[in-house]
């Protein structure tokens, strides 16, 4: 969107500079053709102003997105909702870390509320910046085997950072590593979102000891860190708010995941006045996220693009696959964006995909393979995309891809 920064009369001469400079930075990239020049924008305008988020933030009412899997998902659902109430700006592609949700925010001069999404390990130096009215923690999983120590981490530093804000927390009361995060906050609304992967929860975040998890219930059985009574829930296709009313879900992305999403979303919703009923309907507006859930024709097939950035994502991917025989192709790299290490793998329960016709892609593509012939899989290894959905069997096929294999499928397909 084209226009001026954010009430620019009350921005200072430095902050009316980094944003034009900001621009300029991203015009050149742009015209060199690197992208939408977004992220080398802020970074240019954020060396000048170091304060310009805060500035930028000042005239919006913000909320905040967090979570390892379906921040942008939420994001898109939220700024959906708050558009009953008023104009948005979002860092609506993703780029969310400070430079591009300065950038962002920098074209959002008319806007009443800023949605944004914000990587994890941004999250409390954001909050300090941008001081928001409300943050949604979702959940908080590794990505990979190694780092269910780094996912620890990043509780505590949501914890200490997180400490006293003014700002009411929005929290998935099911994750227990959210619930540790987010009670150092003073006004918490708690949502029982749901958590299909329960493999980084079962040592207690307060004090390493054994967590019992009965039923959906949760709770440390030797200092007594529990599951606290959730005002918000999602049950079945319906969200519960916090007088019992329930409101249907009508969405068009899929799966269970997304319906937690939405509740999460209506819960926030309602921080900023938008009522339950409203912010859902207007939710169905959302269709694909960033290309992912797109289905897509190509070589005269239908091809549904599915991402799946860690253990818990290909969960939730699986459970969206109908029944056999729809055929699937799974691509997996291991480029810095995806984390480099593969053994990852190891953790995903790959018999679900029995009975589809399998295909294997990408650059570790051998990797997978070993994973699935361990799992007794039935399968094929292919050089390309192309070379995929030609052995592929009659029907709509799924397409799952981690981070950066995921976008080499967009590309590919032109989408
Ligand atoms: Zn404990």
């Amino acid at each position: 969107m084209a226009g001026h920064p954010g009430s620019s009369e009350s921005l200072s001469a430095r902050a009316k500079l980094a944003v034009t400079a900001g621009k300029a930075a991203a015009a050149v990239s742009r015209a060199a053709g690197r992208g939408s020049g977004s992220v080398i924008g802020g970074k240019v305008a954020l060396r000048l102003d170091p304060e310009l988020l805060g500035r930028l933030a000042n005239h919006l009412d913000v909320v905040l997105v967090s979570a390892t899997n379906g921040k942008t998902t939420t994001t898109r659902l939220i700024a959906e909702a708050l558009r009953a109430s008023g104009p948005v700006v979002s860092n609506a592609l993703g780029a969310n870390m400070p430079a591009g949700i300065t950038s962002a925010l920098a074209g959002g001069s008319d806007a009443k509320f800023g949605v944004i999404e914000v990587d994890e390990k941004y999250l409390a130096g954001v909050a300090r910046d941008v001081d928001p009215k409300a943050i949604a923690l979702l959940n908080l999983s590794r990505d990979q085997l190694d780092r269910a120590a780094e996912t620890r981490m990043l509780a505590e530093k949501w914890r200490e950072g997180l400490a006293g804000t003014k700002a009411v927390i929005i929290a998935n009361a099911d994750d227990p590593l959210v619930v540790w995060a987010a009670s150092s906050s003073p006004n918490v609304v708690w949502v029982a979102a749901g958590q299909a992967w329960k493999d980084d929860a079962w040592s207690c975040p307060a004090c390493g000891g054994v967590m019992q998890r009965p039923g959906d219930d949760w709770y440390c059985g030797e200092c007594g860190f529990r599951r606290p009574t959730p005002s918000w829930a999602l049950s079945g296709d319906h969200v519960l708010d916090p007088h019992g009313s329930a409101w249907p879900i009508h969405l068009q992305l899929p799966g269970r995941a997304n319906k937690a999403n939405a509740t999460s979303s209506a819960a926030v919703a309602a921080v900023f006045g938008v009522p339950p009923q409203v912010a859902l309907e207007r939710m169905y507006q959302v269709q694909a996220v960033a290309g992912r859930y797109d289905v897509v024709q190509f070589q005269g097939r239908d091809l549904r693009l599915l991402l799946a950035k860690n253990p818990a994502g290909w969960l939730e991917t699986f459970s969206l696959i109908d029944g056999p025989p729809a055929p699937v192709i799974l691509s997996v790299n291991a480029r810095g964006a995806d984390g480099t290490d593969t053994s990852w793998l190891w953790d995903v329960d790959y018999t679900r995909l029995a009975g589809h016709p399998i295909f294997v892609l990408g650059d570790r593509k051998l990797d997978l393979a070993v994973r699935l012939e361990v799992a007794n899989l039935d399968f094929r290894v292919c050089e390309t995309l192309d070379e995929a959905v030609q052995l592929a069997p009659p029907g709509r096929i799924e397409t799952i891809a981690n981070y950066t294999a995921f976008q080499d499928l967009r590309r590919r397909v032109g989408n």
